[in-house]
């Protein structure tokens, strides 16, 4: 088993986790040489080019300091995770999508495979890493798995919960000040020895004190419960968005007014049309699961609640847009401003922009996206997916003339040129400091802005001649 020093740590999985969890630690532990696998040669590809796979702030300079240095990214996963001391596993982990559990449970299809190839290449003890967020009691299956595939029975896997906290978008930044690192371990010498190797790694840039221990399923359960907390905010403040909308309160107003409660704190109280990403939904849907699967019916419809209501924001959103433009949007053309599901990140999955741009194209509106980091195919490739397959039967059928009327534009003045209206659906701080007298002009009238994410000055758009819509606060006269 490991002890410190650690010298050889591989990642099973060169994701928006596995790259940068692992070139940080590579920039501050140069004693380690640190490799990133994945079966994904294009991705492994991009790693090692100029233009890195993904977009987020810093990584470029962190991977151009340690890459070639103590830093790889490889698809040679078998001589890698052989040769590892400690093998973190930060594979995808989605809601599955057929059988039991279809639409709720994670899918631990790729988990359990990286854990079968950990056992198979294995020829000394090793620490895996539980990176990917997983349900709780996950380490005890993967332990099975672990050990009934190993063929050298001296081989001792010790496994450990070190679920990611970091946010897409300022990742990096999460990453070397985290408000804290969690490891989970079992009770036992080898256990907390293992334990304490993973310490020593981040120690190298961490201070102990923000390093916490935990047993196994706490830590395991610790990431789903965060994520769950977080959109829970989100759904909170965007319920009563509606209702400011309804009452004539301005949202804004009532969040600063509760924010400055020290017992609440003011992060994460922004009113929007939604949360997206590949996390929040999936998290919270597969601890509902493990909630019905445990016999606990009533916590689960609680948190599904959350889901329920970002679902309704997202609808709620669509049809203010459709109702205030005459109750159709039948062959006019919509701006989208923004398809990522957030600022400072080119990533799309789960974005709410998907769920928004179906509702009015299936209204006949023909949308024109812009985003400054969003590709044409990735937003292709969204908006003929279907959300879940056994819900929609027709979507093939469909999904031809949704695409027919989706257009992606390399400009934010190509998008709204001609347009009737300006759909704001991600928070990107560029958006704000456009020539919105210059856009309105091109505009056909009445021009409207509906703004997802409340970043625009509506008193100058109003003063322009824009109809406008903020979210959670008092309609336009
Ligand atoms: P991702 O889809 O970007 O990356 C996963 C990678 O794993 C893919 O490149 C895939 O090819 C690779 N992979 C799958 N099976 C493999 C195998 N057997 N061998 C080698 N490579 C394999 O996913 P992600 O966003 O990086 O998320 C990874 C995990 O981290 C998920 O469980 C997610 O819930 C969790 N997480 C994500 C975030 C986030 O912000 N994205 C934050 C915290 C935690």
């Amino acid at each position: 088993m490991a002890t410190p020093p650690v010298k050889k740590i591989a990642c099973i999985g060169a994701g928006y986790v596995g790259g940068p969890t692992m070139a940080v630690i590579a920039l501050n532990s140069p004693d380690i040489e640190v490799v990133v696998v994945d079966i994904n040669e294009e991705r492994i590809k991009a790693w090692n080019s100029e233009t890195l796979p993904i977009y987020e702030p810093g990584l470029d300079e962190v991977v151009k300091a340690a890459r070639g240095r103590n830093l790889f990214f490889s698809t040679d996963t078998k001589k890698h995770v052989g040769e590892a001391d400690i093998v973190f596993v930060s594979v995808n982990t989605p809601t599955k999508t057929t059988g039991i559990g279809a639409g709720k449970a994670a899918d631990l299809t790729y988990w359990e495979g990286a854990a079968r190839l950990i056992a198979s290449v294995s020829t000394s003890s090793k620490i895996v890493v539980e990176k990917s967020t997983v349900p709780v009691k996950t380490a005890e299956a993967i332990g099975k798995v672990l050990k009934r595939n190993c063929s050298d029975p001296s081989v001792n896997f010790e496994i450990l919960s070190n679920p990611e906290f970091l946010a897409e978008g300022t990742a990096i930044e999460d990453l070397q000040k985290p408000d804290r690192v969690l490891i989970g371990g079992v009770d036992t010498p080898s256990g907390q020895a293992a334990v304490a190797a993973l310490k020593w790694v981040y120690n190298h840039w961490i201070p102990v004190e923000r390093i916490l221990t935990a047993n196994l399923w706490s830590a395991e359960l610790a990431k789903l419960t965060a994520n769950a907390f977080l959109a829970q905010r989100i759904s909170s403040i965007n319920s009563i968005s509606a209702l400011c909308e309804a009452s004539g309160a301005n949202v804004q107003q009532v969040a600063h007014a509760i924010g400055t409660d020290t017992r609440i704190g003011n992060k994460f109280l922004s009113a929007s049309v939604g949360f997206g990403g590949s996390c929040f939904q999936k998290d919270i849907l597969n601890l509902c699961y493990v909630c019905e699967t445990l016999g606990l019916r009533e916590v689960a419809d609680y948190w599904h609640a959350v889901v329920t209501m970002n679902d309704y924001q997202k609808q709620r959103f669509v049809e203010r847009v459709i109702g205030s433009m005459f109750n159709t949007v039948s062959n006019k053309k919509i701006a989208i401003f923004g398809f990522a599901f957030k600022k400072d990140t080119g990533d799309t999955r789960e974005t709410p922009a998907i769920d928004v741009c179906k509702g009015l194209v299936r209204d006949n509106a023909k949308v024109a996206v812009y985003d400054p980091k969003v590709t044409s195919e990735q937003i292709f490739r969204d908006m003929s997916t279907p959300k879940f397959e056994w819900d929609r039967p027709d979507y093939s059928r469909s999904h031809t003339r949704l695409l027919d009327n989706v257009q992606v534009c390399a400009t934010p003045e190509s998008a709204a040129e001609g347009a009737h209206a300006i759909c704001v659906l991600t928070e990107w701080d560029c958006f704000k400091h456009y020539d919105y007298a210059a856009i309105y002009e091109k505009m056909t009238k009445p021009a409207f802005i509906f703004d997802g994410r409340n970043v625009l000055d509506h008193d100058k758009l109003r003063e322009i001649g824009f109809i406008t819509y903020a979210l959670g606060k008092p309609l336009d006269p």
